[in-house]
C-alpha cells in the first residue's frame, strides 16, 4: 500500500517534468504545421499555373521532356539543387535540399496516356488536339501538390534550423510501369528514411497494408521469320505475324484456367510491312498481371513458354524483352496514421457550384447512373486488403519502392469520381478549379506529414519496426528486371514526334493568361444544355 502510493508520486513527479517539454514541443509543432498549411494557401498562385503548364505539354512516358524541364526549372528557383537523367533515364531527375537525416522523399507521376487530349472544364469529349495524348489519368498534378509542400516546409527548416533532407523525385512513365523498379535498383532511394507519394484520386485520403490491385510484369515478344511473295511463292515465307498470332489466340484459351484475380491484355506493336510481303517481324506486347509476387512470375512463365510454342508452330525465332514491372503495393501504417490525422484536420476543399456542376454533367455523360458530384465527405482510414478479397485491378510501379522503405501514397481530389480512367474524361477536370484546390488541400497534408517525421524520430523508428517487423518478415522484395534490364526509353518516341509541334501552339503561357482556361477561351463549366 504505502510502496504503491510512493511509486505514484514518483510517476507524478517525473511526468510534471517532462510534461511541459513534451508540451512545449507539440505546441511548436502544431505551430509550424498551422504555418506551412498558411503558406501553401499563399502558393495556391503558383499550384495553379503549375498544375496548368504540366496539363498542357500532356507527354507520354519517358518523353516528358518540357514536363522535367519545367518543374526542375521550379524547383531550381526555389532553392533546390537537380541532378538528372538517373537510371539512363533522359527525363528522370531528384530535386533536394537540407541535409542530414532523417531523409524524405517526395514523388509524383508526370506522365500521360494516348489519345486523351481533351479541353478543361468540357464536360463531354472536345479534344485540343485530335488523336494526340493528354492527361487522361490527372498525373499533372501530382508534382505541383509536392513542391508546394516542399517549398512551405523549406521555410520552416531554414526558420526553425531543423534538420533533414528534401528529395524529390518524378514517376517518370508509370503508365508503362517504367521506373520505378530501375530508380529502386540503382540506388536511387537508398539514403530515405520515408518516401511519400502522391495520386490523384477523388477524395484526400490514405491506407496502409497490402493493397487491393495487381502487380505486373509487361514483356514485348518479337518473331523473326522470312519474307517471300505472299501470291507467288507464299510457302517459302516464315511468318513472324501467324506467329503473334497463334500466341494470341493461345493465350485466349489459357484465358479459362487462370485465377480469378488475374489480368492480361495484349497490342499488336508490330503486325508487318504489307500484305503481299510474308511478314519476317511481327511482335505483341503483354501485360501480365496478379496480386502477388509468385503468381506474376508464374505468369510470366506461361506467357513465355507460350511464345515458344508459337515460335515452334511457325518456324520463326523468339525474342522478348521486359518493358516495365510493378509490384503490388503495401504502405506504412505508422506513417499512413500520422498521415492521416493530418488530413482530417486539413479537410476537404470547398467546392463551387460550378465545379458541382461539371462534375454532375461529366457523370452523366459517361453513364454513371447515381452522378454523386464531388466527394464532400472524407473516407476513413484505408485497411488492408486480404487476398482473398483482392478481385485484382490496377498496378502502380510505388509497389517496388513500398517493398524497399516505408511508403505512403496520399490520395488527393483533383479529379471527378466515377470515371472509367486512362481515358479523355480524366483530364476534364485536372486543369480546372477542382484540380487546383485539390493539390492545395493535398499539400497540407504533404507538408504536415513531412513536419511530423522530421520533428517525431519516434515516427520514422515506428515505420522502419512496421517496415522490418511486419511488412517484410514473410515475404521480402524479389524484382522481375536484372542489373542488366535497360530502361525503356524509346517508348511513345514516335507519338511524340507526331503530335508535339500541334500541341506546342496550346502550352500555357501564365504570363499572358491568369489560368489555362482563359488561355483556351473556356467558359467554366461548359456543360451540355
Ligand atoms: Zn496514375
Amino acid at each position: 500500500m504505502k510502496r504503491a502510493a510512493t511509486l505514484a508520486i514518483v510517476v507524478a513527479a517525473l511526468s510534471m517534468a517532462t510534461a511541459p517539454l513534451a508540451a512545449q514541443e507539440n505546441a511548436r509543432l502544431a505551430q509550424q504545421k498551422a504555418d506551412a498549411a498558411k503558406g501553401v494557401d499563399e502558393m495556391a498562385k503558383l499550384a495553379q499555373e503549375m498544375v496548368d503548364s504540366v496539363f498542357s505539354f500532356g507527354e507520354l512516358g519517358m518523353q516528358e521532356v518540357e514536363t522535367s524541364r519545367y518543374l526542375t526549372a521550379q524547383l531550381e528557383k526555389f532553392g533546390f539543387k537537380v541532378t538528372r537523367g538517373q537510371s539512363g533515364i533522359p527525363t528522370a531527375w531528384v530535386a533536394t535540399y537540407g541535409s542530414g537525416k532523417p531523409v524524405i522523399a517526395l514523388g509524383s507521376d508526370i506522365d500521360g496516356i494516348p489519345q486523351s487530349s481533351q479541353k478543361p472544364g468540357v464536360a463531354y469529349h472536345d479534344p485540343i488536339v485530335e488523336g494526340a495524348p493528354g492527361h487522361g489519368e490527372g498525373h499533372n498534378t501530382g508534382m505541383p501538390l509536392n513542391i508546394v509542400a516542399a517549398i512551405a516546409v523549406k521555410r520552416i527548416m531554414e526558420r526553425d534550423k531543423l534538420p533533414g533532407t528534401l528529395m524529390l523525385w518524378p514517376g517518370v512513365a508509370e503508365e508503362l510501369v517504367a521506373s520505378k523498379a530501375w530508380f529502386v535498383r540503382d540506388g536511387m532511394f537508398k539514403d530515405v528514411d520515408v518516401n511519400l507519394f502522391t495520386h490523384v484520386g477523388g477524395n484526400l485520403g490514405v491506407g496502409w497494408g497490402q493493397q487491393g490491385g495487381t502487380g505486373l510484369v509487361s514483356i514485348e515478344f518479337t518473331f523473326e521469320g522470312e519474307t517471300a511473295h505472299s501470291a507467288g511463292a507464299p510457302w517459302r515465307g516464315r511468318s513472324a505475324l501467324d506467329a503473334v498470332e497463334l500466341m494470341n489466340i493461345g493465350w485466349q484459351y489459357k484465358r479459362e484456367h487462370l485465377r480469378l484475380s488475374h489480368r492480361s491484355h495484349s497490342v499488336i506493336t508490330n503486325g508487318g510491312d504489307q500484305p503481299n510481303v510474308v511478314p519476317r517481324n511481327a511482335s505483341i506486347w503483354f501485360y501480365f498481371r496478379e496480386i502477388d509476387q509468385p503468381n506474376i512470375k508464374s505468369l510470366m512463365e506461361t506467357g513465355i513458354k507460350m511464345a515458344e510454342g508459337a515460335a515452334l508452330m511457325t518456324n520463326t525465332k523468339m525474342t522478348y524483352r521486359i518493358l516495365g514491372t510493378a509490384y503490388p503495393r503495401h504502405f506504412n501504417k505508422p506513417v499512413a496514421e500520422a498521415m492521416y490525422e493530418n488530413i482530417k484536420s486539413v479537410g476537404l476543399p470547398v467546392w463551387s457550384e460550378a465545379d458541382q456542376t461539371l462534375a454532375k454533367a461529366l457523370q452523366k455523360e459517361i453513364g454513371n447512373p447515381t452522378q454523386p458530384g464531388l466527394a464532400v465527405k472524407l473516407g476513413e482510414l484505408g485497411q488492408p486488403v486480404p487476398e482473398e478479397r483482392n478481385n485484382g485491378g490496377g498496378s502502380d510501379d510505388i509497389g517496388d519502392i513500398s517493398w524497399n522503405m516505408p511508403t505512403v501514397t496520399l490520395s488527393y481530389p483533383s479529379n471527378i469520381p466515377g470515371l472509367p480512367g486512362h481515358n479523355w474524361s480524366s483530364g476534364i477536370a485536372s486543369a480546372t478549379p477542382i484540380a487546383h484546390k485539390g493539390v492545395v488541400a493535398g499539400a497540407k497534408a504533404q507538408a504536415m506529414t513531412i513536419l511530423d517525421l522530421l520533428s517525431k524520430p519516434e515516427l520514422v523508428k515506428n515505420a522502419w519496426d512496421y517496415f522490418n517487423n511486419v511488412q517484410t518478415k514473410e515475404h521480402k522484395y524479389t524484382p522481375f528486371i536484372t542489373k542488366d534490364t535497360p530502361p525503356p526509353t524509346h517508348l511513345n518516341k514516335a507519338i511524340l514526334e507526331k503530335y508535339r509541334e500541334q500541341m506546342r501552339k496550346f502550352y500555357y503561357d501564365p504570363t499572358k493568361y491568369p489560368t489555362y482556361l482563359d488561355q483556351l477561351g473556356i467558359k467554366y463549366p461548359t456543360v451540355k444544355q
